[in-house]
């Protein structure tokens, strides 16, 4: 039985980060980027006011107060998205709207709240048709002025390799004017559950059947963590039926089955990697979960990886979890696939009987600034609607024969 941690290192050095493909920017949402991205602008643009009102030049403005205001001549009017022609001369001001390139020969902006424009009526007749503006304070030159490349230089490296795009990121390509961006390819995870007694949910079940509930745990959990899940559907108990359907999965990045793999006569899935590929390990120090098997296939020159997760829908799961996982996020060129952790105040006992690392299901909440950890009912490997419940799998170290009431417990946060 090896540890976990050796379990997890020996699996990921399986794996590697996958291709770089060409997508929009909204469908690369939580993928890792292929390269840097390097602005090819400058943001803004222009230099542009940061206000509603007139574009000035400063000087024209000095001594202004509301005893002493300073006329100047109103030489036009411009609205975002658009271009002054003219040239603001001295004794002139153009009105402006937020968002406006500044005008040549302004280099301040004055808003209404500063002006006689009353603010109630900037937006009316009256005041467009006004050719003549009251300034009541003086304004330092750049007053209100947003700099051209203030944000973004042209040439500029705006996001580095390896940045995972989430929508602040989406939003920074958009602003750089790109709408296709490299990012490492998404994993595609064959799926497949074995068992003769596993059927497919909306179907009858027959006497002896259970409804084959991991390939779908399993294959939201691929989705969620960035994957592409490819469902093989479920294979026999037989060496020739599993064998044909782990060939139907040659083709994805990696291969996920459940079930299979401890020691009755009908676990066939260490037999069939034994036989067609590569065993590494198939048991791992750890509660729930101790049967795992890891190992490759060959197909096309390609090593494809294969977890096979044992059965008992919980154990499938929290396997998943901490190995699955981490190889998809390795894949998509992501290295934060490590969950926030707590130290909790256990709230009941969680047995530790045969030396193995616990993952015991659990509810984390925070009281009084502290976490406290409960479990989350009978923690049979079998009871799925346990890990329904949990927000967080509190960990007993190997080497700790049990948590008592009172004591801490380290707990992944599962959300
Ligand atoms: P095994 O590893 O084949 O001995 O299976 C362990 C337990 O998990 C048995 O009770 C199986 O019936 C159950 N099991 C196996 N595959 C699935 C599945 N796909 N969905 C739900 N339960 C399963
Ligand atoms: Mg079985």
């Amino acid at each position: 039985m090896i540890s976990v941690e050796e379990a997890l290192e020996r699996i990921l050095s399986y794996v590697h980060v996958l291709e770089a493909e060409e997508k929009p920017i909204l469908d690369a949402l939580g993928q890792a980027l292929a390269e840097d991205v390097v602005s090819g602008i400058d943001i803004p643009p222009h230099d542009n006011t940061a206000m509603d009102g007139y574009a000035v030049r400063a000087a024209d403005t000095a001594g202004a107060s509301e005893q002493t205001p300073v006329q100047l001549k109103v030489a036009g009017e411009l609205a975002a998205g658009y271009v002054f022609e003219g040239h603001v001369a001295p004794g002139t001001a153009v009105r402006i709207m937020t968002g406006a390139p500044m005008p040549r020969g302004a280099d301040a902006v004055v808003p209404f709240e500063e002006t006689d424009e009353p603010e109630g009526r900037a937006f009316g007749s009256f005041a467009k048709s006004r050719d003549a503006v009251g300034i009541l304070k003086a304004a330092e030159p750049g007053a209100n002025v947003r700099k051209a490349a203030e944000d973004v230089r042209a040439g500029q490296r705006i996001l580095p390799k390896g940045t995972v795009l989430r929508p602040a990121q989406v939003g920074v390509l958009a602003s750089l004017g790109l709408a296709t961006v490299k990012v490492h390819r998404r994993p595609v995870v064959a799926v497949l559950s074995t068992g003769d007694e596993v059927q497919e949910p909306g179907k009858p079940l027959r006497p002896g059947q259970i409804y084959d509930s991991n390939a779908w745990s399993i294959s939201a959990m691929v989705l969620e963590c960035g994957g592409i899940p490819k469902r093989l559907g479920i294979a026999k108990d037989t060496v020739d039926a599993l064998t044909a359907k782990i060939r139907e999965g040659l083709d994805a990045d990696m291969l996920v089955t459940s079930a299979g793999v401890s020691r009755g006569d009908y676990d066939v899935v260490k037999d069939v990697l034994a036989k067609e590929g590569e065993v590494d390990f198939w048991t791992v120090r750890m509660r729930p979960g101790k049967p795992l098997a890891f190992g490759a296939f060959q197909s096309g020159g390609r090593r494809v990886p294969h977890i096979g997760l044992p059965g008992n829908p919980v154990s499938s799961m929290v396997s998943f979890e901490l190995f699955g996982r981490p190889a998809v996020y390795t894949m998509l060129g992501r290295g934060d696939w490590q969950r926030p952790r707590v130290r909790a105040i256990a709230e009941e006992e969680i047995p530790n009987t045969d030396a193995r690392r616990v993952y015991a299901r659990a509810i984390v909440r925070q009281r009084d600034g502290r976490w406290y950890a409960a479990l989350t009912g009978p923690q049979g490997s079998g009871i799925l609607t346990s890990m329904a419940e949990a927000n967080a799998l509190a960990i007993v170290p190997e080497d700790v024969p049990g948590v008592q009431p009172g004591d801490e417990v380290e707990a992944i946060l599962l959300d």
